[in-house]
């Protein structure tokens, strides 16, 4: 090696000079993961600093192959949060198409969880599962609103005026261009019947030769019985992408998790999630350590064997210990740390993040327990800190809110595009006031926030832990979690590791410096004495 570092070398379990193959002590910079948190204060990850490694390999060399749970592998190691303004379907369907995967909520009624779990099961890239759909005795009224609401014209008409339905004709701009003065005409004398169609196994390359043929812009899917069950849209397919490290399960289909309370009610919510096909169930509570937790694991080990579970939160090892040795195949660890969060003001419990992750993955580890960082991450940044702390995965709340897959409407304050995002412990979501469209879907029914609070006549008094906000719109994440992915390979080149397995080996043979952080370190390595600037970030 001719003189170059290879690593920072160590001061436990490894020894510099023989890794880098240099003389080495002297150049023995920072402490050991296990130094840094040795005298027990806690932590977070603005407190630390992690120092560079060596590089010989590009950033596309690095993988981002992580352990979600013992069983299931994802391609890259983002998670979405289960609430109702960052997960339903088509936040899971980004996060899997993108190798990592989404948690589906459950402040809604069991049959919209499940509806939202098969949504992602039943994916198929470029095929539109819900289209807006009307029937023949509808308007041209009709029509102009769908076009103004959601900006798209081209709808299917089936005889009930439901995806599922008979297909009868497809309207499209050019059919109602000249209708604008006789609104009320019904859809059956404009519609189009020369329909072009293909069946419900056709594949998406063949899908689009038909579509070029046709030169129709929609494309209608139906089954045996002429009954529309999906739509293409010539548009989609133009713009269609592969994604080549999409978390898929042994059929090929996108994989997704779904969050439960830990209620009699929620076993069975849990067998519709299963029927739906959900992959991962994630106990949902800020404190995981209880009986109802364990009570709640043990059951479902014994009715789905095979199902893995995420139990938790946690951030302590004998919290840890009791949920692995009732059966959990993963832990969630965070408390008090989300963007959302009153849990440390209010209930006066918790842990600073960066201590509560070193702490329990690294007892977690002994068993093959990967463990989910969740809460607190703020930047590209964060994340690669908290799986440098041996974290296996990163779930996000505030990072993927306001992101165009996030359920909710974007709406306009102060001239600038947000969308709202609330803490699953907010008297807002707990109240279930629906702020959101998509959550709306599953009102009417029990939600988990109303049976969680709601369980005696004595009980009535609820306690917030959490707030309810709102937060800049951020475009698609299928933008911006290839900007996470990138930023990630980046971070693991200057650490010198090439995969987020080394990471964790350099984490625990101390390998990997650390070094803290005054407070004024801190301000030096954010952006300083500028005027003014604009932060892009990609
Ligand atoms: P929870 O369902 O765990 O707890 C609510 C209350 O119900 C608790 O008092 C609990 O002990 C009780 N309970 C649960 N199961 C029971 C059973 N079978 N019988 C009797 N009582 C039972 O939920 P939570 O901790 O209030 O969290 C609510 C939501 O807010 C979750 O989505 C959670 O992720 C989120 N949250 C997270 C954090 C965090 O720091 N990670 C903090 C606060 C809230
Ligand atoms: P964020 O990524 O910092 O926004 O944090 C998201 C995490 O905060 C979630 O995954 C939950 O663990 C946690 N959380 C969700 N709702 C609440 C709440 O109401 N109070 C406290 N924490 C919450």
């Amino acid at each position: 090696m001719n003189g170059t570092c290879k690593m920072n070398g160590e001061s436990e379990g490894c020894n510099n000079s023989s890794s880098s193959g240099d003389s080495g002590g002297d150049l023995v910079d920072g402490v050991s993961c296990a130094d840094m948190f040795r005298n027990k204060e806690g932590l977070t990850y603005n407190d630390f600093i992690i120092l560079p490694g060596y590089i010989d390999f590009i950033p596309n060399e690095v993988t981002l192959h992580a352990k979600l749970t013992r069983n299931i592998g994802l391609n890259c190691p983002l998670v979405s949060s289960p609430m109702d303004t960052v997960t339903e379907s088509e936040m899971a369907i980004a996060m899997s198409l993108s190798g990592g995967i989404g948690i589906i909520h459950h402040n809604c009624t069991p049959e919209f969880q499940a509806q939202e779990v098969l949504k992602v099961k039943k994916y198929k890239h470029g095929f539109i599962r819900d289209p807006v759909v009307l029937s023949p005795s509808h308007t041209v009224r009709d029509v102009f609103a769908i076009k103004k609401q959601y900006g798209f014209s081209g709808t299917p008409i089936t005889e009930n005026g439901k995806l599922g339905g008979k297909l009868m004709g497809i309207v499209t701009s050019r059919d109602i261009d000249f209708f604008e003065g006789r609104m009320n005409v019904t859809l059956d004398e404009v519609m189009s019947t020369d329909l072009v169609t293909a069946g419900a196994n056709v594949k998406l390359a063949e899908a689009n030769h038909i579509m070029e043929k046709s030169k129709k812009g929609k494309l209608p899917i139906v089954n045996e019985d002429y009954e529309l069950v999906a739509l293409i849209a010539r548009t989609d397919l133009k713009k269609a992408r592969s994604f080549p490290n999409a978390s898929k399960d042994a059929n090929k289909q996108l994989i997704v998790g779904a969050a439960i309370g830990t209620r009699e009610s929620d076993r069975e919510r849990l067998e519709g999630l299963v029927a739906a096909g959900v992959d991962v169930v994630v106990l949902d509570s800020s404190q995981g350590n209880s009986s109802y937790q364990i009570e709640m694991i043990k059951f479902i080990k014994a009715k789905y064997p095979n199902l893995d579970i995420v139990a938790g939160n946690v951030v302590t090892t004998s919290q840890a210990k009791n949920l692995i040795d009732a059966g959990a195949d993963g832990l969630r660890v965070g408390m008090g740390s989300g963007s959302i969060c009153i849990t440390q003001e209010v209930m006066a419990v918790g842990r600073a993040q960066a201590t509560a992750v070193y702490n329990v993955a690294k007892y977690a580890a002994q068993f093959g327990i990967p463990i989910i960082a969740d809460g607190g991450i703020q930047s590209v940044g964060h994340i690669i800190k908290a799986l440098s702390l041996g974290a296996s995965t990163c779930m996000m709340g505030s990072m993927l809110a306001g992101t165009t897959e996030a359920p909710g409407e974007y709406f306009f304050a102060d001239g600038v595009r947000l969308k709202k995002y609330r803490g699953m412990g907010s008297l807002e979501a707990m109240e279930r006031k629906d702020a959101t469209s998509s959550t709306s879907g599953g009102k009417g029914g029990t939600s988990a926030a109303m049976n969680r609070y709601f369980h005696s006549e004595g009980d009535r008094m609820m306690v917030a832990q959490g707030v309810s906000g709102s937060i800049v719109d951020k475009g698609s994440v299928l933008r911006f979690l290839p900007y996470l992915e990138s930023g990630i390979r980046h971070g693991c080149q200057d650490m010198g590791v090439r995969s987020l397995f080394e990471l964790r080996d350099f984490t625990y043979n101390g390998k990997l410096r650390f070094e803290r952080r005054t407070t004024s370190a801190q301000l030096e390595g954010g952006v300083h004495g500028l005027y003014n600037y604009e932060k892009r970030l990609f």
